[in-house]
């Protein structure tokens, strides 16, 4: 059975699915996209994402290309057609294609494009979520905007080949001041000795993560506390436990980072508990998704 993708208004087989030679995404970077996951059928925080959606396109002055409604119905079609149920969801829109100019195309004139792409992930038995990985870190080389989903995804695939030629899971990318931003796909975590969640605030520096606000909504009605504040790269190194948040990671603990082991070296209780929490939530066993709030 072929894979179906969504391209432009069509269900089309894998194979033949593509956006034209000139579309601004391949020649500009100009769209941005979202990743929901299905777990067992359930998108997960579908709402949040889609809140993310809207503003990250609105943000580079683009509308969405269709109603909310319409992409949670092609979201769905994807799976149904792909015989899905776990799986990452992967919508990406750009301005469209149009003869190569740095200003923006007539959008009377160029249609945006949609992708959406359903490819089977294995929530349950995910090797790095059950046994942690290692990171190292590195210089955070990316443009001034992390907020906003682009597809300009550069620096953070050459931080990621980094850190897998070094036989590493992740890689955590560090600020000009010594300060942790965020994982090279996922908000960055860490436990210190007084059980406190440290993670970066909000800002123009870091992509807010739907999972890390779901994580926020748990660890409130779990009395556990969060301090959003930067950490260093040595504070990372002394903390008992750490962990990456992300739509496809979930909750992935950390276990080693630079080589310096963290905690006992393999996933700690309270990132465990979190975890938990986290699939208990997208089952919809702790009530209503939380919406995604730019809070910028
Ligand atoms: N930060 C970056 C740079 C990301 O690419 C991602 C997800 O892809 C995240 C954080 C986590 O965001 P979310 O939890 O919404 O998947």
């Amino acid at each position: 059975m072929p894979r179906i993708v969504y391209v432009n208004g069509e269900y089309l087989p894998y194979a033949q699915a593509s956006v034209h030679v000139e579309d601004r995404g391949f020649q500009f970077a100009d769209g941005v996209y979202e990743v929901i996951g299905c777990i067992h059928g359930h998108l997960a925080d579908e709402t949040g994402h889609l809140d993310r959606l809207e503003r990250s396109l609105a943000e580079l002055k683009m509308p969405m290309p269709v109603s909310r409604e319409t992409l949670r119905f092609l979201m769905r079609e994807c799976l149904r057609r792909n015989h899905l149920k776990n799986a990452g969801i992967y919508i990406q829109i750009t301005r469209g294609a149009a003869r190569r100019d740095f200003k923006f195309p007539d959008p009377n004139t160029t249609g945006q494009s949609l992708v959406i792409i359903a490819s089977s992930f294995n929530f349950d038995g995910n090797a790095a979520v059950l046994h942690g990985v290692k990171v190292k870190t590195l210089e955070d080389i990316r443009w001034k905007r992390r907020d906003i989903k682009t597809v300009a995804l550069l620096a953070q695939a050459l931080a990621k080949q980094e850190a897998v030629e070094e036989g590493l899971g992740d890689a955590w990318m560090v600020d000009p001041q010594g300060f942790i931003t965020e994982g090279s796909a996922s908000n960055a975590w860490i436990i210190t000795k007084d059980q406190t969640l440290l993670t970066r605030p909000v800002s123009h520096d870091i992509l807010r993560g739907v999972t890390r606000t779901a994580i926020e909504k748990i660890c409130a009605e779990k009395k556990i506390k969060i301090i959003e504040r930067a950490f260093t790269v040595h504070e990372a190194y002394e903390a008992v436990e750490a962990f990456t948040s992300s739509a496809t990671a979930l909750i992935t603990s950390v276990i080693e980072i630079d080589g310096h082991k963290i905690g006992e070296g393999k996933p700690g209780p309270i990132t465990k508990e979190i975890y938990n929490e986290y699939r208990a939530y997208v089952d919809g066993l702790r009530g209503e998704q939380v919406h995604w709030e730019a809070g910028l």
